[in-house]
Formats: structure tokens, sequence, C-alpha cells
């Protein structure tokens, strides 16, 4: 979601005449988008606000904006702990940065605007200039979220759940397709209940429209709440052809008793047996999970029943993370924290068992053919390894269950390759590593376009 919200910003300053720089020190506006979601993600952005004292030091023009989840909990109180912040920003602010900063460069004063606003479709994400596009775009359908989870800020930072007009939404897809985007991944907290408060489209209805769209390959989305997880989105893996073989589906603990305290809604065997009615129906689909270590009151044999619920899974990757009270959040003052040590401790016994699955699955995929879109070309040229030819080209792109793939192709002079960013190749699995697989292509369509804008290698 917070990397929508930096497009968007960086939108709406372009219409305003401002570009993007990668030198710090050349910039004449810097803002920090920030997350609140975890203690170590605020810290990392109030230390980079620091560092900017500097800067503004030597160039006192310098406008510096904070914007983000961290500013809407924080408001006033962000300008009072770093003095040389300009602008502090709500994540339904966005719209109307442009005005905020012109007021700033005209009366050269400090501005909080942390207000929400009603209506979610004032935000439009398509530039104006089509070259900034990639192959795969996020499109938001929903903000905010309902379910107040003991450990998130989200309700309180973004608002409540509030859904897109669907006709915006896929006339804003139907745009990026038209110039050029292949794949977009859906958004929201809970896209299980898309449109449910406003009588909309049901998720899976939207879904079908999204699909209906000429010219777009693939569909994602994210994030699904279990609770909410129901037959419907089962049988659209099974009917919608673009929709991806991958799942983002939080169990976030084993423990009912953990569960519960987290007001997730859902028991452990909920969500087991969801997941093996979607294995049932989708067997080659792949399934990540989010879990938190270290929750207030885990104990030793809640832990354990985590590590059985992931034997039991056997997820394609996992994002795990310590506990963190969160300002404004229930469980901030809930007792029997977990130490450090202790969380640390589970964290790294878990991303072990996590790490065998997710090579296991990887290692699976070997002597397959995955269809990938063309991404673009990796930063990484060959040096020689891995049998391939000095001088050639690393292409990167991803499978339908999300796993990056990389595969030489071409060489760097551009003169012997027919591959471009939005090409559907399909790429023969040779090697798996923990976070990557490699390939050759075999078959390149000979009919796919590549994005508008982006130069085609002559064949
Ligand atoms: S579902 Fe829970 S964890 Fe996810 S955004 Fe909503 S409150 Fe936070």
């Amino acid at each position: 979601m917070n990397v929508y919200d930096s497009e968007l910003i960086a939108i709406r300053l372009a219409a305003t005449g401002y570009q993007q720089t990668p030198r710090l020190e050349k910039a004449d506006l810097v803002i920090l988008n920030t997350c609140t979601i975890r203690a170590k993600a605020e810290q990392k952005a109030f230390s980079f606000l620091g560092r900017l004292a500097r800067l503004k030091k030597k160039k006192p023009g310098l406008i510096v904006g904070v914007g983000g989840c961290v500013a809407q909990q924080e408001g006033a109180e962000i300008l009072k702990r770093v003095p040389h912040l300009d602008l502090v920003f709500g994540t339904q602010a966005i719209d109307r940065l442009p005005a905020l900063i012109s007021k700033i460069e005209a009366k050269r004063c400090r501005i909080v605007d942390v207000s929400m606003s009603e209506n979610p479709d004032l935000v439009d994400a398509a530039p104006a200039d089509p070259d900034h596009y990639a192959v795969s775009r996020f499109v938001t359908i929903m903000r905010g979220c309902d379910n107040f989870c003991t450990y998130c800020v989200v309700p309180y930072v973004r608002g409540r759940e509030t859904s897109r007009d669907p006709d915006n939404i896929v006339k804003e897809i139907k745009f990026f397709v038209d110039s050029g985007v292949k794949e977009v991944t859906l958004l929201g907290q809970n896209v299980n209940s898309y449109g449910k408060k406003e009588g909309l489209l049901s998720f899976t209805e939207l879904l079908a429209r999204v699909q209906a769209i000429e010219g777009l390959l693939r569909i994602r989305f994210t994030t699904s709440h279990p609770k909410d997880f129901d037959q419907d989105l089962i049988d659209a893996f099974q009917e919608n052809d673009k929709l991806c073989n991958h799942i983002h589906l939080p169990v976030q603990s084993g423990s009912n008793q953990v569960l519960k305290r987290m007001n997730r809604k859902y028991t452990k065997e909920l969500y087991l047996d969801k997941v093996t009615k979607l294995r049932d129906t989708c067997p080659e689909i792949a399934i990540t999970s989010d879990m938190i270590v270290g929750f207030p009151g885990e104990s030793d044999a809640d832990f354990d029943e985590t590590l059985a619920l992931m034997k039991k899974v056997e997820f394609d990757g996992l994002f795990a993370f310590m506990y963190s009270d969160r300002p404004n959040a229930p469980a901030t003052r809930f007792k029997a924290k977990i130490s450090e040590s202790q969380k640390s401790e589970r964290l790294q016994i878990l991303l072990e068992l996590q790490e065998t699955y997710t090579k296991k699955k990887n290692v699976a995929l070997i002597g397959s053919i995955q269809p990938i879109i063309a991404e673009g070309i990796s930063k990484k040229q060959s040096s020689g390894s891995l049998d391939q030819p000095d001088q050639a080209v690393q292409w990167t792109g991803r499978t339908s269950t999300n796993k990056i793939v990389n595969f030489y192709h071409g060489d760097i002079s551009g003169s012997s390759s027919n591959i471009f960013p939005g090409k559907m190749v399909q790429v023969k699995i040779d090697k798996a590593y923990a976070h990557s697989l490699w390939g050759k292509p075999v078959e390149i369509e000979s009919t796919a376009e590549g994005l508008k804008g982006e130069k085609s290698y002559a064949a």
C-alpha cells in the first residue's frame, strides 16, 4: 500500500513541476512516506529525518515533508520532535499535497494536515506520462480496515474500510493496459470484504470484470483475510484464467488462544480447512503468509502450535515479524510481554523451518516450464557464469505463483534479443535458490506486444 501511495505522491508532485532525482543533495523537496506497522520502520523514519537536518542547514530553502501512517498517527507532535520539518500530511491528504507545498513555498510556514477525505475515488493513480509505467501496476480497490486486530494500527491511521467504485477501478486498469501494463495487483487490507458495506459488486464479481479487460494478462491481489476467504474466491481461481496461482493468506499464529487475543476472528482449524479446500481445487497454488512471534502471552506451547501449523501447510513463503507495541493498538496494554531475546530466538527457529519449505517448493520446479512476463533487465550483467556467454543480458520476471525467475538472453549491445518488458516468455527452470529460480527461455511469444515506450531490441 505504501508503494502505491508513494507513486501517487510522485504523480501529484510531477503535476506541479517537481521531478524525481536520485541524488538527495540535489533535491529542493524531500518527502518521506512512512509506515508504522512495526516499531523498526518508525525508528528508521525518524533516524532518516534526523539526518536531513544537516542538508537543510546547507540548503535553507529545502522543504521537508512527512506523510503516511506515522504522520497520521503523530500529527503535530512530529513538528515538535523534528524542528527542520515543514510538512506533516496524513494518509488521506495526498490529493491536497500540491496545494500544501505551494502554501509552504509562498509563506515558508509549517503545516499539519491529517484530516480524512470522504471519497477515496478522488485518488487517481494514472500519471500523465505513460513512459513511467512498468509492466506490473498496483491498483487500490479499497482503503482502511474495519477488523481491529489488537496489534494493528491500520484502522486508526488509515480509517474505516471504504471500497472504490468498480467502474472507476476498471477504467483505471483499462487506462494502464492501453499504456502497456500486463499485470495488475488489486490492493486492499481485506479484499474479501470489497464492496460489502457499500452494496457494490462482490470481490469475485470485480475480478470477473477485471478478467474481461482485453490485453491484461495477469491479475494478482493482496491481502485476503482468512475469516472472509470463501468458496467463491476458491472457485474464482479455477474459473478466472488471468488470476495468478498465488494467494497471500496471513495466519499470524497457529495457536487459537493467541488468535483470539489478536482478535483475528478465526481458529487454526478454520484456517487449515480453507487451505485444504483451496488446494483440493487448485493443487498448484502457492500460499504465502504472515506470522507474528512473541505476541503478549504467547507460551512455548502456543509457539509449538505455530510450528505445527507451518509443518501442515508448508507455505511457499512467509513474512515473519517479532511483535512490537504500536501506539494506540490495544495489545500495547496486554500483560505478559515476551522478552526481546525470546522473541528473537523464536523468530530464528521459525525462519529456519520456513527456509526448508521455501527451498523445497523452489526445487520442485526444476525441469518445469514456467510462463514468465519479462519485467525488465536486472542491474547485474553476466560475467560468464552459469554457463552463459559473457555480456549476456540478465532478465527478470515472475511465475504465476509469484516466484522470481532470472534468465539470460540476448547481449548488452541490444543486437540479439527479441525479449522486451511485457513479453510473455516460457522459461525452463534449471536452478533453484532460496529466494529465486534460474532458467533458460525455450519459447518467446511472437505476437505479444511489449511495454509501450520501451525500447524493443531487434531480433
Ligand atoms: S485485517 Fe487486522 S492486521 Fe490487517 S489491516 Fe486490518 S486490523 Fe490490521
